[in-house]
């Protein structure tokens, strides 16, 4: 089934429990703090039903229609299918959504490859696995996840010599029908706008914190459950004008709090097992599934980049100067850098696991690093270019609605380059992508939403043949020896 915009955002309509500070939020789709973003994803659903991207979004198998993030990838062609939706869909929030619906789909469709990870022998949860996938796709399910316990709560050994709760997300009973779990998970993202959020463990934890070691699913309106959202930014913007990013494209971030929360059986998939909680994510091809998405959205975020650098520099005349063109140079391979590690990874594609491909997880991995270690540098880039263009602008768009004020404004804020609404229109949203609240928090995602940056550098060093590269010296080296004495 491909779900509507509308059918969508119906089903956000469902009593889930949602604080913002003290004030409790009836309705997300109306509130003004998360409507427009609410819009934004149902217009990530609606396109799927125009003809021109039906075959790019979407697939049939068995008869029926499913989004093209459930593709269970078995050759090149099937990647490239994947790769094209993923763009199409962050080309909408011109990279700026990081977790639209085509995310955690990802991760739960590479976990549907490789099921037998999820039984252990204790418990057997691969046919979980199995009907969530069949759940998702059928359903057209948007998910986020909550795989990280709370910072500076991650050693329960702190808190049980202090005598004091343990504030991570636990199994605190197990019932016949479900386990019971307490605590809080960071950094839910875009969970106001989800049907459902995936918990789990993708740090590695100790293996004796085996009561944390639960995934699970739950519907967003589950008894017990409440979403604590970060402060909203979308707040800031008074119109699109003056905030054209704050305005539609703030995703939200929320703390997962549970209160004695059932989970049923059905829907747990790790149980007691702290090295299989984050084995699950790598033993099956999921953490590349979903990151290749990453990397994806990075690049069309990129390309809004390159693009604003270039527009800048024209409305300024600075783009006739040989030291800025230089500077374009760089920024365009840049971008150029990103879409050829994007394409390479489906080059290099692996047989893994048997019957299915996946990225090249490496190549996955080496761009994920590339993206975190450089967008600050990319972003301060186009801050350079603006200069005080930003803030030479009047305070808002309201200046075109009095007469003499707006002859004023046009007459003098003109330039050879640009009539003035145009440079305004430019500056302001080229602020908001380098210096608004919406940009602060935009810079704090693209640093940490995959773990902070030791963590992705373990993924590659994990990934890496060792074997073959020290061959290559052992090799070179093996070509000559001691000199005979002369
Ligand atoms: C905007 C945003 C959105 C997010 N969305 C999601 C989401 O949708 N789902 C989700 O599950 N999580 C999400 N996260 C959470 C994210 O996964 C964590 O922020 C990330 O794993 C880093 O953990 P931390 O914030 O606790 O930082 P910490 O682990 O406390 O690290 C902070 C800093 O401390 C230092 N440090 C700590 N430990 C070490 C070490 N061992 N070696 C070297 N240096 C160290 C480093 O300088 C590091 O950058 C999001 C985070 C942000 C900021």
């Amino acid at each position: 089934m491909l779900k509507t915009g509308k059918e969508h955002l119906e089903g956000l309509r469902d009593g889930r429990v949602i604080f913002i500070g003290n004030e409790k939020v009836d309705d997300v789709t109306t509130h003004p703090a998360f409507k427009n973003a609410a819009k934004t994803v149902a217009s990530l659903y609606d396109i799927k039903h125009q003809s021109e991207f039906r075959d790019v979004l979407s697939f049939d198998e068995g008869g029926e229609r499913y989004s093209m993030w459930f593709l269970r990838a078995k050759n090149k062609e099937d990647l490239r299918k994947r790769t094209a939706a993923h763009k199409k869909i962050a080309d909408m929030s011109c990279g700026l959504f990081g977790r639209s619906p085509d995310h955690v789909s990802s991760f739960v469709t590479g976990m549907s490859t490789n099921p037998s990870v999820f039984d252990s022998d204790k418990y057997k949860f691969g046919n979980n696995l199995t009907a969530y996938y069949e759940h998702m796709r059928k359903n057209d399910i948007f998910a986020t996840y909550a795989v990280i316990p709370p910072q500076a709560a991650r050693n329960p050994e702190f808190y049980e010599k202090q005598n004091l709760p343990i504030p991570t997300l636990r199994v605190v009973r197990e019932d016949d029908d479900g386990v019971v779990v307490s605590g809080m998970k960071m950094l839910a993202t875009s969970a106001v706008f989800c049907d459902e959020i995936w918990v789990g463990n993708l740090i590695p934890l100790d293996p004796n914190q085996v009561k944390e070691a639960v995934t699970f699913v739950m519907p967003c309106n589950t008894k017990g459950l409440s979403l604590w959202m970060r402060q909203p930014i979308a707040l800031n913007a008074e119109n699109e004008f003056d905030s054209p990013l704050t305005w539609k494209f703030d995703e939200t971030d929320v703390l997962v709090i549970c209160d004695e929360v059932k989970i049923p059986w059905e829907k747990v998939f790790v149980m007691d097992d702290a090295i299989l909680a984050r084995e699950i994510y790598i033993k099956t091809p999921a953490h590349c599934y979903g990151n290749h998405q990453s990397n994806v959205r990075f690049w069309s975020k990129m390309q809004l980049i390159l693009g604003l650098c270039s527009k800048v520099a024209k409305s300024t005349g600075a783009d006739q100067i040989p030291a800025v063109r230089e500077v374009l140079g760089r920024m365009s391979a840049q971008e150029a850098t990103i879409s050829g590690m994007i394409y390479g990874q489906i080059e290099a594609a692996e047989e893994w696991p048997a019957g299915y491909m996946t990225c090249n997880r490496r190549m996955m991995y080496a761009a994920l690093d590339w993206c975190t270690e450089n967008h600050s540098a990319l972003i301060d880039e186009l801050r350079t270019l603006c200069g005080g263009g930003v803030f030479q602008m009047p305070g808002n768009v309201h200046v075109m609605h009095d007469e003499n004020l707006r002859a004023d404004f046009e007459k003098y804020f003109q330039t050879p380059q640009m009539g003035a609404l145009d440079r305004m229109k430019l500056f302001r949203l080229a602020w908001d992508l380098v210096g608004s609240e919406f940009a602060g928090r935009q810079q704090q995602y693209e640093k940490f939403y995959a773990g902070a940056s030791f963590i992705i550098r373990n993924h590659s060093h994990r990934e890496t043949n060792w074997e073959h590269f020290d061959g290559i010296v052992d090799n070179f080296m093996s070509g000559y020896d001691v000199p005979e004495h002369s």
